[in-house]
């Protein structure tokens, strides 16, 4: 591993599935790359379906902030802002022109949405930007969920085909899977935590709000009276516990659900403490950033430089390898 790139879209507040899907990943891998290791807030990936305009700069700002305060270090690291990279767009367009269209039209992302809003050709190109943001910065190791999985692969494609064509450019980058990022489940109890489904569980929202949704949550359907045992491995309560609670409250509820011992109510209050015990710092920190909001701009500014230093000449020796006038006559020294 060498240089690691992951994005995450500011499209509503930031959850506990991308908490444990994405952010803590992203801090640790800090840890390890130190600048080797690119978090790019996509705001252009945002906009290929309906959304406000008059939200997406403070999503975007809440998106930088809610990380800031999940530990990732701007001084290791680089945060950045996809617009404010312009080279993402300009390398899109680039492989854009060497994708074929059934290559777009089979991605079943593209397929799922497409079904939901009305198909905006930005949708359709949206794995062809993901492919740019990648290998704009020539990174080789991507965490990212399996629902990535396809879009990765088409990267790789992507990848294979400019280096065929025009000689060897890009390294072809490997997905990093991190285990919670496939089980964390919404509070709705049947799908994946996702912003679109409505069911998740807000990073920043306050205990009183996070117990309301507790409340709702499904458990165990077998567990009709208190003293019907119950099987952890059918709830979502348990297994926001294993993301939660400490080994030995885990492996309580565990034991004690099994066999009635403790009811939804009480275990869900459990579950609360774990909660409040993992998130009240960071929300304590986000709160220390709100109120000093010129920390997070200068980290986005500083992020902003550091990866446009790095995408520059990737994309400035693939201008001069399809043929373009400008890079032609930079390299030869022309007038
Ligand atoms: S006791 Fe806890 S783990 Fe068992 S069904 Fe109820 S909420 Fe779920």
């Amino acid at each position: 591993m060498t240089r690691a790139f992951s994005g995450i879209q500011p499209t509503g507040d930031i959850h506990i599935g991308n908490y444990f899907g994405a952010i803590q990943n992203w801090v640790e891998l800090g840890r390890r790359l130190g600048k080797q290791a690119l978090f790019c807030i996509v705001d252009y990936h945002a906009i290929t379906i309906p959304y406000r305009a008059e939200e997406l700069a403070d999503r975007t700002f809440e998106a930088a902030l809610v990380n800031l305060a999940a530990g990732l270090d701007p001084a290791q690291t680089t945060l950045f802002v996809q617009s404010s990279v312009p080279a993402h767009t300009e390398l899109t367009w680039i492989l854009l022109t060497q994708t074929p269209l059934g290559d777009l039209e089979r991605m079943t992302q593209f397929k799922d949405k497409s079904g939901q809003h009305s198909v905006l050709t930005g949708l359709l190109a949206y794995p062809a930007l993901m492919a740019a943001d990648i290998l704009l910065y020539r990174a080789d190791t991507i965490p990212v969920g399996e629902d990535q999985d396809q879009h990765l692969e088409l990267t790789r494609e992507v990848a294979r085909r400019f280096n065929f064509l025009y000689g060897e450019t890009f390294p072809e980058p490997r997905a990093l899977h991190t285990e919670k990022a496939l089980r964390v489940p919404g509070t709705d109890g049947q799908s994946k935590m996702s912003k679109s489904k409505g069911n998740t569980i807000g990073v920043l929202e306050s205990p009183g709000q996070i117990a309301q949704k507790l409340r709702l949550t499904p458990t165990d359907p077998a567990r009709v009276r208190r003293s019907d045992p119950g099987d952890p491995g059918r709830c979502t309560i348990y297994t926001y516990h294993q993301l939660f609670s400490t080994d030995a409250t885990v492996q309580m509820v565990n034991w004690e659900c099994r066999r009635a011992g403790i009811g939804c109510s009480d275990c869900k209050a459990l579950l609360l403490r774990g909660i409040e015990r993992e998130l009240t710092p960071l929300q304590q920190r986000a709160a220390e950033l709100r109120r000093q909001p010129d920390q997070v701009h200068q980290a986005l500014e500083q992020g902003r430089r550091e990866a446009a230093a790095l995408a520059e000449p990737t994309l400035e020796e693939v201008r001069s390898r399809i043929g373009l006038y400008g890079a032609k006559r930079t390299s030869s020294g022309l007038q």
